[in-house]
């Protein structure tokens, strides 16, 4: 099993190990086509990436893409109930993939907090999730798939445990992507051949955080011989990737076409399906 682009990496920028360049280097080494450098965005606690260091972070990316074609986003977090991430429209237009994921360590809003954080760091402790605080996180991951514009939905149900095929549906709707991690998954075969059924895209991401994990995707290939799906539901297997490069150049032969409308924006946002 070959991947085409791993999308979902971090850098010392955040809690990664390496710079950049290590991680291209990797990438190339792996014979990857494509990787997106993924840092944990701004609200996360201990190790998130900080604005401060943002503008470095995109010029290390930018002199990287000698090597291969990059794609620069954050894993972002949600904040508060409502489904609110820690990105700002502004911060997202500097960005060519946005992914999110649940984490532990947030700055949350007040409620987001009260409601969100503590029971499941309570319950978890105990090692039993009570049925209303699954609906509960079931319902703020729906939120945060419909109000944002989310590409990859990263580790699902990991940590903070959920419905992960309600949450699938919305994931369908918006043209999200869900992760299939080779950290690793906290969903069963069932649960994934029921969302395959139901017509989820997935990817396949190593969510590094050394060169040395860059590609390695073993524990993925391991859960799938479980599984019985049909292989196109996973969108960067083998050759199946239309690339980040390509898509660019896609869309700049579209604007030389369209010679009236300059105040157009390239377009940022490449859905999965
Ligand atoms: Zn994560
Ligand atoms: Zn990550």
């Amino acid at each position: 099993m070959k991947i085409f682009g791993d999308y979902h990496m971090h850098t010392y920028y955040s809690d990664g190990e390496a710079s950049v360049l290590d991680m291209v280097r990797a990438a190339k080494d792996r014979d990857l086509k494509e990787i997106a450098i993924t840092d944990h965005s701004f609200n996360k606690i201990f190790n998130g990436l900080r604005r401060k260091n943002f503008n470095r972070l995109v010029s290390d990316v930018e002199s990287a893409r000698s090597e291969m074609p990059i794609l620069l986003g954050v894993e972002s977090n949600v904040v508060s109930v409502d489904g609110h991430i820690d990105l700002d429209d502004k911060m997202r237009q500097k960005l060519d993939i946005v992914l999110f994921g649940v984490h532990v360590a947030i700055f949350y809003s007040l409620r987001g907090f009260f409601t969100f954080f503590l029971p499941n760091v309570f319950f978890n402790s105990l090692h039993f999730v009570p049925g209303f605080l699954k609906r509960r996180n079931t319902n703020i991951v729906k939120r945060v798939i419909e109000k944002n514009q989310i590409d990859i939905w990263t580790h699902p149900n990991r940590y903070f445990k959920l419905n992960v095929v309600e949450v699938a549906r919305t994931c369908i709707e918006k043209g999200t992507a869900l992760e299939l991690s080779a950290k690793k998954i906290s969903f069963r075969p069932i649960d994934f051949e029921h969302m395959v059924a139901l017509g989820a895209k997935f990817v396949i991401n190593t969510d590094a955080h050394s060169p040395k994990r860059v590609g390695d995707i073993a524990r993925v290939e391991e859960f799938l011989k479980n599984c019985d799906y049909d292989p196109r539901c996973i969108i960067n297997l083998n050759q199946t990737w239309t690339s980040f490069k390509t898509k660019k150049e896609s869309d700049s032969d579209t604007q030389q076409n369209q010679t009236t409308d300059t105040s157009k924006k390239p377009k940022r946002w490449r859905r999965w399906f």
